[in-house]
Order: C-alpha cells, then sequence, then structure tokens
C-alpha cells in the first residue's frame, strides 16, 4: 500500500474507507461489515467517521468491523462544530469512543468551523490529546482564510489534515488551498471522490476510462492517487465495488493520461470559494 505521511511523522494508508450512510439500512448491515473488513485486508486501513453520520450509527458499525483488529487500522472520526467547545468536545469524545470501542481516535477532526472560535477548538483537542483519548486533531471543510487563523492560534500548527471535497470535477483547491497545504506538508483528505457516485456516470469520464482499459472509478481515484499528499477516502458498501476501486492502487495513471485528464476536467482558472457536499 502507498502511503502518505502525515506532520506527526506517522504514515497512514493513502487510499482509505468512507463511511457516510453506512449502517442506515439494517438490511445491508452485515454487507457493510464485510466489506469494511475486506477493505482492511486490501491495505485500504484509513477509515473516516463522523458522530454526525446517521447520529453515530457508522460509529458503532465501525466498531463492529475493527473488532480484534484495532492495531491494523487508522480511526478518523469528527467532531459537530456546536461540540467543538471546551465544555462539550469531551463528551463527544467519550461517546464516539464508546461507540467505535476503541481507546483513543487516532485523528480527530472539527468538521466544519461553526460558531465556537478555533483558538477554544484546538484548545480541547489537545486536552483530550494529553488525556490520551485522540491522538491527532485535524480539520475538515476549512478554506485558505480560516488554515490561516488556524496557524496563528496556540497549537494551531498541530493540525494533520484538512478534509475537504476534492475531486476529478471539483478542482477549485488547486487554485491556492492545496498548495498552502502542500508548503506545509498537510496532507489533504479528499472526500466524495466519486462526486458521490455521480462522477462514474460523466461521459467524458467513462470513454476515458475505456480507452485506457480502467473503470470510471479507477481513473478518479488514480486522479488523486497522482497527487502528492493526497488521500482519497471513497465510500462503497458493496464487496464488488470496493475490490474494484482498490485496483485504483495498480492503475497508477502516466503523464500523458494525467493530461488528457487536464483536458476533459480542466484545473481551476482563478479563486473560488471552498466547495462542500
Ligand atoms: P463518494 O465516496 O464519492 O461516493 C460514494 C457513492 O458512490 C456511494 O453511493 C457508492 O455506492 C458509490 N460507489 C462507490 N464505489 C463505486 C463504484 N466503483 N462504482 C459506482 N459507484 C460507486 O461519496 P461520499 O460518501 O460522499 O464521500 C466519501 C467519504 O468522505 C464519506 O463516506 C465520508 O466518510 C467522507 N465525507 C466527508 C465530508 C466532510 O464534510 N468532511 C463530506 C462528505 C463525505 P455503494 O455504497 O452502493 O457502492
Amino acid at each position: 500500500m502507498k502511503h502518505v505521511t502525515l506532520p506527526c511523522g506517522e504514515p497512514v494508508a493513502a487510499l482509505g474507507q468512507g463511511t457516510w450512510r453506512i449502517g442506515d439500512d439494517p438490511a445491508r448491515r452485515q454487507e457493510e461489515i464485510d466489506c469494511l473488513r475486506r477493505g482492511i485486508d486490501l491495505g485500504l486501513t484509513l477509515i473516516d467517521t463522523a458522530e454526525m453520520y446517521g447520529e453515530g450509527r457508522s460509529e458503532a458499525l465501525v466498531g463492529e468491523a475493527i473488532e480484534g483488529r484495532r492495531d491494523e487500522v487508522f480511526i478518523v472520526s469528527k467532531v459537530y462544530p456546536h461540540n467543538a467547545s471546551r465544555r462539550s468536545m469531551q463528551r463527544s469524545c467519550d461517546n464516539s469512543l464508546r461507540r467505535l470501542r476503541i481507546e483513543a481516535i487516532d485523528l480527530y477532526l472539527l468538521h466544519w468551523q461553526g460558531d465556537v472560535p478555533l483558538g477554544e477548538t484546538v484548545e480541547a483537542f489537545e486536552a483530550l490529546r494529553r488525556a490520551g483519548k485522540i491522538r491527532h486533531w485535524g480539520v475538515s471543510n476549512l478554506d485558505t482564510g480560516l488554515m490561516h487563523e488556524l496557524h496563528d492560534v496556540p497549537a494551531g500548527a498541530a493540525v494533520q489534515t484538512d478534509q475537504v471535497l476534492y475531486n476529478l470535477g471539483r478542482r477549485g483547491i488547486e487554485w491556492d488551498l492545496l498548495p498552502w497545504l502542500r508548503e506545509r506538508r498537510i496532507p489533504v483528505m479528499a472526500y466524495s471522490p466519486l462526486e458521490e457516485g455521480r462522477l462514474v456516470k460523466r461521459r467524458e469520464l467513462m470513454d476515458f476510462a475505456k480507452k485506457h482499459g480502467m473503470t470510471p472509478s479507477q481513473v478518479a481515484i488514480a486522479w488523486l492517487l497522482a497527487q502528492d499528499g493526497v488521500i482519497p477516502i471513497p465510500k462503497t458498501g458493496s464487496r464488488k465495488r470496493l475490490e474494484e476501486n482498490a485496483l485504483a492502487l495498480e492503475h497508477p495513471l502516466t503523464t500523458a493520461q494525467l493530461q488528457e485528464l487536464d483536458a476533459l476536467f480542466p484545473p481551476p482558472k482563478g479563486p473560488s470559494p471552498l466547495e462542500m457536499i
């Protein structure tokens, strides 16, 4: 498995597993658990969840899936902005730990910026880190301006990632956020790498994939993997699609293929507000 190194020096799998909407349908539960476990077998050991996903259902399912395999996985979870305060974060984290059935979250993220000042959120993260309940912390959906602000608060430079919307059809971060993060060696966790499944149905991607002997999802994931410090976290509850997606690791794109994709999905020509799903 290709790895990406966090600013703290710890390597994590370059291809992870998303879990939004997992655990929502009781009929698919066992298949989703098997799928996550198969992903771990294939080296997709970084698993992304959040207290928001199904109001805890996703974390609970992840907890079940990683039973007996704690040492193999790197668990990322997220705190709601309204819980990202000195007073509430500890309770949120305790609840996530209970659902996940683990002693410490490997990487705990602020899901997006709300009303709590970033300085207070960082203080709360650092208190959890000292207490051994989280190992590292990071953020999600923060644009370049907010990343500047974060970096300026005490201990703000300990941020390990910014998890943002990034895929072939949403390249806005390449203008300013991605270079800013790269300069500081902070990896991007690319969420909705398949645009929630819509990207794989785009005609230009389907044609490109057919021409190059790949599937559209493999192209979309391989394009993200081709970039330094980018960790795609596709979600699937299907073992067949998981295996298809994991094969993206075996199809590294050539410079010529990347240029062809630039023509089909052009990079940004100027700044734009950070997009979110
Ligand atoms: P995504 O990974 O871009 O796409 C998931 C959808 O694509 C699912 O409907 C899945 O269906 C389908 N899919 C997966 N593999 C496929 C394949 N090979 N061919 C065709 N369809 C396929 O979307 P996402 O779930 O929004 O994003 C991924 C993860 O990022 C989330 O699960 C979550 O962990 C994280 N996220 C974070 C934020 C944030 O604010 N920080 C926001 C959104 C997402 P099946 O499951 O039926 O296969």
